[in-house]
Parts: C-alpha cells; sequence; structure tokens
C-alpha cells in the first residue's frame, strides 16, 4: 500500500471513529509505515476530528518526535509509541473515548465479552488504574505493559480505551466492537448478572477476527457516513 492510501485509511479511520462517537474532539490513530520501520502515521494534534483529511496525517517517530519540525503530534503520543516497541505484532493503535466502555470502568464493573463479537477479546481487557493523560514514557510504557503480548484494548478509568490491532481497518473494527459489547454489557448490568461468553464460545467465535470481517465493516461505515478518501482495497 502507498503511502497516500495509507493517509487516506487513517483520516477516514478517525473521521467513522468520530462519527460513532468513540472520539471527539481529541483523540487518535496511528500506524507504522510500511518499509520505514521506525515511522509513524498519525493525525495532528490540532485538526479537528470531525473534518480532517488525508493532509492532517503527518509522520512521527518511534520516540514521538514530528519528522517534520512545524507539525505538532498528540500530546498522548507515548500510548503508540510504547506500545510499537513493545508489540511487533501491532500496526496500528487507536486512542479513543468510547463512554459506554469507559463509563464501566468508571462504575467498577468488569469487562466481559458477552457477544459473539466479543470474543474478539478473549485474552482480556483490563483497566489501566490512572486517569491521567498519558503524556509521559513511565505512562505510555505501563499502558504496553498491560496489554502485554496478546491482548487488544484496555479500558483507562475515568479517561477512555486503547485499541491495537495488524491493521488500520482491524484496529477501526475492534474499536467498533469494543463499544458494542460494552453496550449490550453495561444493559445487561442494569437487569441483573451478565453471562460471560463460555471458554468454548470464545474460542467457536474466533471466527469474527478476519480480514473479510474487517472490511465488510469498514465498508459499510464508509457507505453509512460517506467518508471515503480513495482508500481501494
Ligand atoms: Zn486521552
Amino acid at each position: 500500500m502507498k503511502e497516500d492510501q495509507i493517509r487516506n485509511e487513517v483520516a477516514a479511520c478517525v473521521r467513522m471513529l468520530e462519527f460513532l462517537g468513540l472520539i471527539d474532539y481529541s483523540g487518535h490513530v496511528s500506524c507504522r509505515i510500511p518499509g520505514a520501520a521506525d515511522s509513524l502515521f498519525i493525525n495532528a494534534w490540532g485538526a479537528g476530528r470531525h473534518a480532517l483529511g488525508p493532509g492532517d496525517i503527518i509522520k512521527m517517530d518511534l520516540d514521538g518526535n514530528p519528522l517534520v519540525s512545524t507539525d505538532i503530534v498528540p500530546s498522548e503520543k507515548h500510548i503508540h509509541t510504547s506500545v510499537y516497541r513493545a508489540r511487533p505484532d501491532v500496526n496500528a493503535v487507536a486512542h479513543l473515548h468510547p463512554p459506554v466502555t469507559t463509563a464501566l470502568s468508571a462504575a467498577g464493573k468488569a469487562y466481559l465479552p458477552v457477544m459473539h463479537h466479543g470474543a474478539i477479546f478473549a485474552d482480556g481487557v483490563p483497566v489501566y488504574d490512572d486517569c491521567r493523560h498519558v503524556n509521559t514514557v513511565a505512562r505510555g510504557d505501563a499502558v504496553a505493559a498491560l496489554l502485554g503480548p496478546r491482548r487488544r484494548a484496555l479500558i483507562m478509568r475515568g479517561h477512555g480505551a486503547v485499541v491495537v490491532a495488524e491493521s488500520v481497518r482491524a484496529v477501526f473494527y475492534a474499536s467498533v466492537y469494543l463499544e458494542d459489547n460494552a453496550e449490550k454489557l453495561a444493559e445487561a448490568y442494569k437487569i441483573g448478572q451478565p453471562v460471560a461468553l463460555r471458554e468454548e464460545e470464545l474460542e467457536l467465535n474466533q471466527w469474527a477476527w478476519r480480514e473479510p470481517q474487517f472490511q465488510k465493516v469498514w465498508n459499510y461505515y464508509q457507505e453509512k457516513t460517506g467518508i471515503n478518501f480513495g482508500d481501494a482495497a
């Protein structure tokens, strides 16, 4: 995939996450730049998430420095840089402010996979128990350590969430279903004791983590929102 296509894809991802209410005036999506192991694309600090385009996707190195000195990177860049240093399997990272997912942490309620798509979080969604901004290397490293070698997401108590995946479309997909599962889980907590997917159900539903699924959900939201910068598959 060419760099222009990746910028288009990251911009569309941010815009669609904002459309869905998972990102607001802040929040960010990054991805590794293929062939340049130590640099990333990320949306610029000041770009309005409801209106940004590919020109607002800037380059940053793995120390969090912009490659163009006039560009301004997000203050919570450490979420991204620490995760990429720790996880060679991860090519895309999203920092979200998803309302229901975050509310679960504020209520002290465990995040459980209750929907079949929730099985993509079979390795758990732990709570990072620090509501401060992740604006230091130490905090970024603490986020990465809590994700560990396999997890796809964590909740930042009183703040938001971090989702990681192998591609931008996969990170979009996981972000959508992190909040979707949280919505049903929160409803279940209101009614009674939620029933989490059983061990064998978690196994059976691993079909949900596949490229055709990422593409289907991506296409659905591109058509629904009309947000498409020309990032052909
Ligand atoms: Zn944040």
